[in-house]
């Protein structure tokens, strides 16, 4: 049984914690946030190696998984700016939120191991190691010995800083608007015609896409869901430091709490939204009470082991968000983990062996993203796509060879 600590307990943490306790492991969480983390996020696209992965965290699958997890949906639609359908195709998906994940996620955890190896409040500040184990440092001055430490800290990682600190997050030139309208305060067109289906609006140089998820309470019935919706729009970093400024003159650099938006760029985005959107999603967009922003980076680290210290999930690659792919990414680092420690044991091999497996296809994958946002970058708005084609290539599932050919076939005209 090897030592290992977990930097970071989000969705990668927790993934990987619960696999490597299953695995026969002592593993111990550390996670920066005193409070509960629960409630601060929206919706999350989810794909086939995300269910299996959830598998290996001791989540029963079968049919029914995909009730327990959120909400499905069986067709895809584009909407134009008078509310028609202008783009359709048959796509079924099952769409969860942050919450739906953590809550599932914690308590495999917790019910199998006792609370005290998921500590909160506990912020990382140095790793530092020998050849014989890691030496987690917190900044309040606590110790942690292991033979292995895992960092799944987000896109601002500490353990990325000290390792590889020219790796920086880079702005995408656009930020989301994102928000969650309750279904029971839509009107009878907008329920009809896109709530139950992922939906798209995309005005020339931006794109909103959104679909159904779980309400209050994770109640997935008609009546109590929400629709999750995310409208990016460019915004050059003049743009962008504007938005990032509350009512009252205050810059929040590193992201903007939902609460402290200026209620004058919630005004702007609202008018915006009647202007450019199908009416549709400019409802949603008014029937929100707090609409939120956020910027669009991406991240991409060109090394993820470290003699005996590895970084996974949004600390070693943050692709944006048109893949849908942070927690089916943050999923595969946590099953090659797992697996390449089984085959190798708790050594600096074992996470060669993860750093060699997983930097190819979680490159590709920005690349991919890159590639779908291109067309919404402050600047860039010459370059055109087809309704049908971002419809077809957004937030899909490539594990599968139907799905592969589908996205390749589709027409690509940027
Ligand atoms: C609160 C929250 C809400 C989110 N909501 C959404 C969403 O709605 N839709 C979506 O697609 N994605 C969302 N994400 C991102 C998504 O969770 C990630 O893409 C996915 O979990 C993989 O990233 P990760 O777990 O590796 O990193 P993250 O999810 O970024 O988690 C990093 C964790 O590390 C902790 N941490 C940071 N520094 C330290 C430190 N020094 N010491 C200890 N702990 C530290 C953070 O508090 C955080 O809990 C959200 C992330 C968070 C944290």
């Amino acid at each position: 049984m090897a030592r290992i600590v977990v930097i970071g307990g989000s969705l990668g943490g927790l993934l990987v914690a619960n696999m490597l306790w299953r695995a026969g492991h002592d593993v111990h969480v550390l996670e920066k946030a005193s409070a509960s983390l629960d409630g601060r996020g929206a919706g999350i696209v989810t794909h086939k190696p995300l269910m299996a992965a959830l598998v290996r965290c001791g989540l029963a699958v079968d049919a029914s998984l995909g009730e327990t997890l959120g909400v499905g949906v069986k067709e895809r639609v584009v909407l134009g700016k008078d509310g028609a359908v202008i783009a359709q195709a048959d796509m079924a998906q099952i769409l969860t939120s942050w919450s739906r994940l953590y809550a599932l996620l914690y308590s495999a955890f917790e019910s199998a191991l006792d609370s005290a190896r998921y500590l909160q409040g506990a912020a990382v500040s140095h790793v530092s190691q020998s050849n014989a184990g890691v030496t987690v440092q917190l900044d309040d001055g606590r110790v942690f010995e292991a033979d292995l430490a895992i960092a799944s800290d987000g896109i601002r990682s500490v353990v990325r800083a000290q390792y590889m600190p020219e790796v920086q997050a880079q702005y995408a030139g656009y930020v989301a608007w994102r928000g969650v309208c309750d279904e029971s305060v839509l009107s009878q067109r907008t329920l009809g015609s896109v709530f139950d289906t992922f939906g798209f609006g995309l005005p020339p140089g931006e794109q909103l896409i959104g679909y159904p998820v779980a309400g209050a309470g994770n109640a997935i019935a008609r009546g109590q869901r929400r629709y999750n919706y995310v409208w990016y729009r460019p915004a050059s970093e003049a743009v962008l430091k504007d938005l990032m400024t509350d009512a009252d003159g205050h810059y929040f650099p590193h992201g903007i709490s939902p609460n402290k938006v200026a209620w004058q760029h919630v005004a702007k985005a609202r008018q915006a939204a009647r202007e450019l959107l199908a009416p549709q999603f400019a409802e949603m967009l008014e029937k929100t009470a707090q609409p939120f922003l956020q910027p669009i980076y991406d991240c991409a680290s060109p090394q993820i082991a470290f003699g005996r210290v590895a970084l996974m999930g949004d600390a070693a690659f943050v692709a944006r968000p048109h893949v849908g792919m942070g927690v089916t990414k943050a999923a595969e680092d946590a099953c090659a983990l797992t697996d390449c420690i089984a085959t190798h044991g708790a050594t600096p091999a074992a996470l060669q062996a993860f750093e060699q497996k997983r930097l190819t296809p979680c490159m590709a994958v920005v690349e991919r993203a890159r590639m779908l946002g291109a067309y919404m970058q402050a600047g860039n708005q010459t370059l055109a796509r087809d309704a049908r084609t971002v419809m077809l290539q957004t937030a899909i599932d490539l594990s599968g060879e139907h799905q592969t050919k589908r996205a390749e076939s589709a027409e690509f005209s940027v």
